[in-house]
């Protein structure tokens, strides 16, 4: 065999070798990138975890179980869960103080926060009232005006006081309804938790309450689309670039039905215990922490399309687009508007 021969053998092997490298290095990498995601239907709706950067699903498994968790704290109508026993007094009690976990009274004392700051246009009392709706069923129940009549006095956040991690009703009968603020609560802490374990990117979507955990893997925004209201799910209206933020939105077409020609849904004046009543078909919150962005997009919805904005507007962190219910976006003024 010639000199040459040999170093051209020689060559074309190495040249196989690396490509072989190069085929394996390559596709490994694809592998590192290719998100992972779980799905599931909880907090009574679509729940979807994805992580970009962290190839593991244990990690995802214990997120979704965090869900559980929390909803055996925060549910009002889970039969066994902390908040439902505080409604029907059977929490232990101590000089009309109900003791409840940390994370209830750190929820509560944020949602008086909200309550405050809305004045009383988003109340976390609304359980009376609240309870005499149903948005899930097919049966379409509009409470009796006696019913309602009853439950109104109740509702008023004025009358609870936190102690600790004690809670007190000023009134029998008193109850709190979470439900506009849980979500996002609970996304808070799903991406604390896989924060905590090293996870740089990823999207954590409960039933639309979206929170987004840094960038997308190559370093650009996530891109989340609003959604249109009354469209199929996953059908967006406008698309944004997020990175690291919060996403929620609050509107009459997430739960509502139609009797008669009139619609109804679920976000409710604590003053009537009907349904509010403005032009407006949703509201989205662009913010830090989903806990705020939560409250605050039912908040802004309540108080409706002037006070709502005035109420963006002060906040610092905080964007808003209104949806009208002819079709026009207001936006807040430091709405990301390139990407409109
Ligand atoms: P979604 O649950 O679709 O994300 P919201 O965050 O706006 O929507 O929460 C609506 C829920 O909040 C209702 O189902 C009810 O439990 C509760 N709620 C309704 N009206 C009010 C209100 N004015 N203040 C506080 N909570 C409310
Ligand atoms: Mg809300």
């Amino acid at each position: 065999m010639s000199r040459k021969y040999k170093i051209t053998v020689a060559c074309a092997a190495l040249i196989l070798l690396f490509s072989a490298f190069f085929f394996f290095y390559q596709k490994q990498q694809e592998k590192q990138t290719e998100p992972v995601s779980v799905t599931g239907f909880k907090l009574n709706t679509m729940i979807k975890i994805t992580v970009y950067d962290k190839i593991n699903t244990e990690l995802l498994e214990h997120a979704m179980a965090l869900c559980d968790t929390y909803e055996s704290l925060f549910s009002r109508t889970l039969s066994t869960s902390e908040i439902y026993k505080l409604n029907h007094g059977t929490l232990p009690e101590k000089n009309g103080f109900f003791e409840v976990s940390p994370e209830t009274a750190e929820l509560v004392r944020k949602g008086l926060y909200y309550a405050e700051l809305s004045e009383g246009a988003f109340d976390l009392s609304l359980a009376p009232v609240s309870s005499l709706w149903d948005f899930t069923s097919e049966e379409k129940v509009i409470p009796e005006p006696d019913a309602l009549k009853n439950a109104l006095p109740l509702v008023d956040y004025k009358n609870i006081t936190v102690e600790g991690n004690a809670i007190h009703f000023e009134k029998e009968g008193m109850g709190l309804d979470l439900g506009a603020i849980a979500k996002g609560y609970i996304a808070d802490k799903i991406k604390e938790f896989l924060v905590s374990k090293g996870v740089k990117s990823g999207i954590i979507n409960l039933g639309g309450n979206v929170l987004c955990i840094g960038s997308q893997p190559d370093g650009t925004p996530f891109k989340i689309g609003i959604q249109k209201p009354f469209s199929d799910r996953g059908e967006t209206s406008i698309t944004i670039n997020v990175s690291d933020k919060s996403v929620v939105s609050s509107g009459i077409y997430e739960r509502y039905f139609k009797k008669d020609g009139i619609l109804y849904h679920h976000i409710l004046n604590p003053k009537t215990g009907m349904p509010y009543a403005n032009d407006l078909v949703s509201v989205t919150i662009l913010s830090d922490q989903s806990v705020d962005g939560d409250a605050l997009s039912t908040s802004c919805f309540a108080l409706g399309a002037e006070k709502g904005m005035a109420l963006v507007e002060s906040l610092e962190n905080t964007e808003a687009v209104f949806i009208t219910e002819n079709g026009e976006f207001l936006y807040s003024s430091g709405f990301p508007v390139s990407d409109k």
